[in-house]
């Protein structure tokens, strides 16, 4: 993939309505994005297919939703607010900023080529205030992921939910971290929006008991991936995070790097974080966090594995995924042209069909509005009857709609229309008494 395929991706996502820049109107904002009507069909699909795959679906799991602002004692006991930090170099010359991580400090500035100071530890906690007063106690911190939530309800669930082990909690929820360097459209934003589990299994005896439940979630994330449209065979590489790059209470943690168009980068993460969290709330706080066993009435702190996945970063990588060019016919003249389709799974796609009269007269128009209204109960439904078939079908390929259907005056005789596919641009006549039934279909096989 190459870079200018990132150039692509933007222009298109602000033209049709994915993403725009955040507060554009007043110059933006330090790369904030805004999902447009399709990014946000986009994001809620993501979403809920994500909670009813890994919470609805299984038995040994169920769900939360925590507040962003939390009590600072829960930031000191995690660690975060001593520990969660990037190496920040600034140059000397043109005093810009980077992760010292991320760029070669030898070769200088990345921007001036000037004399880089030292690394210094920036905490990436965003700071904000509760409260009428001004003073220190009024500080708080939005959330830097939404794992800390669980485990601070962890005995609100056991109290109430009658789970055994091995079970987990999941969320999804906003996160913020004051990035050194956001970028790269919406992968690193300072504002985004996580999907995590903690998978609460007991205290293993032996490497082979934790590393069975972790190879099951490593299967678990790939098959989603690949639910995504991904093809994780190219486009995923496992990274095995070495032993000196991990936190010190993780005996393995695997990065899932997906090949974005800047290059191999985190998609999602997955760890194994022992019973480091559960145990210092507990220690802390003072609270009982920790399990009975239901049979033997032994008490432990349970240990844990860590999927993480970023709700943005999916969303980027389907689209890079999905965005294919290629030659075709045009509809109107029958000459190649190079079409542009995102080529997003059914499931995935923000609007499913689109309903397009071949004219705006009202013997068509009515027949299409009434079809459109129908199928608009059970699917998202796009109705256009703007410009040329040739330039609607463009529109429809390039948003990833699966199926268009259209009415002409044949329609009006046969009681038919046409619907044609998005990706192998066959077209086919079918009922309209049938065209909802035929789609429905459709949208179960997959
Ligand atoms: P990176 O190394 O890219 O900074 P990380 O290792 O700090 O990421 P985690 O702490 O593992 O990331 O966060 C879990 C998930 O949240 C990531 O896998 C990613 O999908 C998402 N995520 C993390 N930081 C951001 C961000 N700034 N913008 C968008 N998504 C993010």
């Amino acid at each position: 993939m190459e870079i200018d395929l990132m150039d692509k991706i933007l222009s298109l996502a602000k033209r049709r309505g994915f993403v725009f820049p955040g507060s554009e109107i007043y110059g933006g904002l330090q790369n904030s994005w805004d999902f447009g009507p399709l990014g946000v069909e986009l994001k809620r699909n993501i979403k809920a297919a994500w909670w009813d795959r890994f919470i609805r679906r299984r038995p040994d799991m169920v769900g939360l939703d925590a507040s962003i602002l939390m009590n600072t004692k829960v930031w000191e006991a995690s660690g975060h607010l001593k520990k969660f930090s990037d190496p920040l170099v600034e140059c000397v010359k043109c005093h810009k900023r980077f992760r010292g991580d991320r760029i070669k400090t030898e070769d200088g500035c990345p921007e001036c080529g000037g004399k880089l100071g030292e690394a210094k530890q920036f905490n990436m906690m965003l700071k904000t205030r509760l409260g009428a007063t001004e003073d220190k106690a009024s500080e708080v911190y939005f959330r830097p992921e939404t794992a800390q939530g669980i485990f601070v309800n962890f005995k609100n669930i056991m109290d109430t939910e009658r789970m055994s082990l091995p079970f987990g909690v999941g969320q999804i929820g906003k996160a913020f971290r004051n990035e050194i360097t956001p970028g790269n459209f919406i992968f690193r934003t300072r504002e985004f929006e996580q999907m995590e589990i903690e998978y609460f299994i007991p205290v293993p005896e032996k490497d082979k008991d934790w590393n069975n439940y972790f190879e099951y979630w490593r299967k678990e994330m790939l098959e989603w991936i690949s639910s995504l449209g991904v093809d994780v065979k190219k486009e995923i590489r496992e990274l095995e995070v070495p032993e000196k790059d991990r936190a010190h209470y993780s005996k393995r943690t695997v990065d899932f790097e997906y090949a974005f168009p800047f290059g191999e980068e985190e998609l999602y993460g997955l760890a194994y974080r022992g019973d480091f969290d559960l145990k210092n709330h507990g220690e802390t706080s003072g609270a009982d966090l920790k399990y009975k066993d239901p049979v033997s009435g032994e008490e432990f702190y349970p240990h844990v594995i860590e999927p993480t996945f970023g709700v943005e970063r999916s969303i980027l990588a389907a689209m890079c995924s999905a965005y294919t060019e290629e030659s075709a016919p045009t509809a109107e003249k029958g000459e190649e042209e190079t079409r542009v389709v995102m080529k997003f799974p059914k499931w995935l796609a923000p609007v499913k069909a689109a309903v397009l009269p071949l004219s705006k007269k009202e013997e068509l128009s009515s027949v299409a509005k009434k079809l459109a209204d129908d199928l608009r109960n059970d699917l998202f439904v796009d109705y256009d009857e703007t410009q040329s078939i040739g330039k609607r079908y463009r529109r429809q390929d390039e948003i990833g709609t699966p199926y268009c259907v259209t009415i002409d005056f044949d329609s009006l005789e046969d009681k038919k229309a046409t619907i044609r596919d998005r990706d192998t641009m066959k077209q086919e006549r079918v009922a309209i008494a049938e065209i909802k039934s035929y789609l429905l279909e459709r949208f179960k096989e997959q």
